[in-house]
């Protein structure tokens, strides 16, 4: 595409009600390379993908889109087209994942982007542009848990694993992953009986009803899990830590249920749990190429066809409301061209 010629970009804006209140909402446009913001790097974006935080942003929800107007989207992946960074020449495949994509810098949903060159990542050796997009930031954001528990040292012999809201992006591909490790991984999901079977193809050896660590619970449970990936945040993090056995590492990266905590420090003191953060927007270059080389080696890429569907630029509102309303499984990838 030429660099006068106009582009599709999904653009989240605000729109001022009689009040005079601003309430962001999101279109397709055509929108031209003066819309973009500045960066090192061009790209002749493939594809995007459809994470909760994209729901967020493409519905109008506050607390992703920092600055309007702003193309939406916090991952892509595409064709360098020009570049003013020595680390990146035309025709280079890159991935962006976060770094403040979609939140505020122009994001992936669109079909051209011009980004920094510093947290852009090579697409490694034996993976699609496509199945690339497919693990996203979802899946990046899983194989970051997987390594901050593999730097505590947890392995497969220290016992069972579980993943809450496994039937999500972060919680397939940390079942995936984990279960192709070796982990007896345990998943926790609202959909048993339709998506039970999903997760034992992704490896799962158990499947949890989530009513039974959605409710408030003990400070101290019955000790099960000698670590856990959790994406869902709130009571069910609380019960989660109060399952936890003596020494366990548990990760949390989401609110899916809630960003409140109703925890005790219990599970911290007297079983000496813990709790490990994980920000995939902001991690550093080297631990993005070390969760993106495991990606490329770790993640069975059958199963992730598998767990991949694919939409158009134009679907992308609906997938949107999907995501928040709990409807979509496994990810969402948009082919913007
Ligand atoms: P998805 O919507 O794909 O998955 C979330 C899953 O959580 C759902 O599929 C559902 O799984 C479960 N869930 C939804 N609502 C509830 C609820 N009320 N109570 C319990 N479980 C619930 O989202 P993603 O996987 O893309 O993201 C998951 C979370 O992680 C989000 O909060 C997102 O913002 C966060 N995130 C954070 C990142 C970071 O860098 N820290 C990066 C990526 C994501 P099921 O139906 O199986 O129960």
């Amino acid at each position: 595409m030429g660099a006068e010629t106009g582009f599709r970009a999904i653009v989240v804006d605000k729109t001022t009600d009689a009040d005079g209140a601003g309430h962001p909402s999101a279109s397709l446009c055509t929108v031209d390379d003066a819309f973009l913001m500045a960066g090192e790097v061009t790209v002749s974006v493939e594809y995007s993908s459809i994470n909760y935080k994209d729901g967020l942003a493409i519905t109008g929800r506050p607390g992703v889109a920092r600055v309007w107007p702003l193309i939406a989207g916090i991952d892509l992946v595409g064709t360098v087209e020009e570049s003013s960074d020595a680390r990146w020449v035309p025709g280079d495949t890159v991935i962006l994942n976060g770094a403040g994509l979609g939140e505020s810098h122009h994001g992936g949903l669109a079909e051209r982007a011009r980004v920094a060159g510093d947290a852009l990542v090579r697409l490694p050796e034996g993976i699609s542009a496509r199945q690339a997009a497919a693990v996203g930031t979802a899946g990046f954001t899983a194989m970051l848990s997987v390594l901050a528990l593999e730097r505590a040292g947890v392995s497969p012999d220290a016992g069972d694993v579980l993943v809450t809201g496994a039937t999500g992006g972060v919680g397939s591909i940390a079942v995936a992953v984990l279960s192709a490790r070796g982990f007896r991984v345990h998943a926790s999901t609202g959909r048993v009986d339709e998506l039970g079977d999903y997760l034992r193809k992704l490896g799962a050896v158990a499947v949890v009803d989530r009513a039974t660590l959605g409710e408030p619970g003990k400070p101290l449970q019955a000790q099960q899990w000698a670590a856990a990936v959790d994406s869902v945040g709130s009571v069910t993090l609380a019960n989660v830590l109060a399952q936890t056995r003596y020494g366990g590492f548990v990760t949390a990266c989401g609110l899916a249920q809630g960003s409140d905590l109703p925890a005790t420090v219990m599970p911290f003191i007297l079983r000496g749990v813990s709790l490990l953060g994980v920000n995939s927007v902001e991690a550093p270059r080297p631990l993005r190429e070390q969760a993106w080389a495991r990606i490329a080696t770790d993640l069975d890429l059958g199963l992730l066809d598998e767990l991949t569907c694919e939409i158009g630029l134009e679907d992308s509102f609906h997938a949107a409301e999907g995501i928040l309303a709990g409807n979509l499984h496994g990810r969402t990838v948009v082919d913007v061209r």
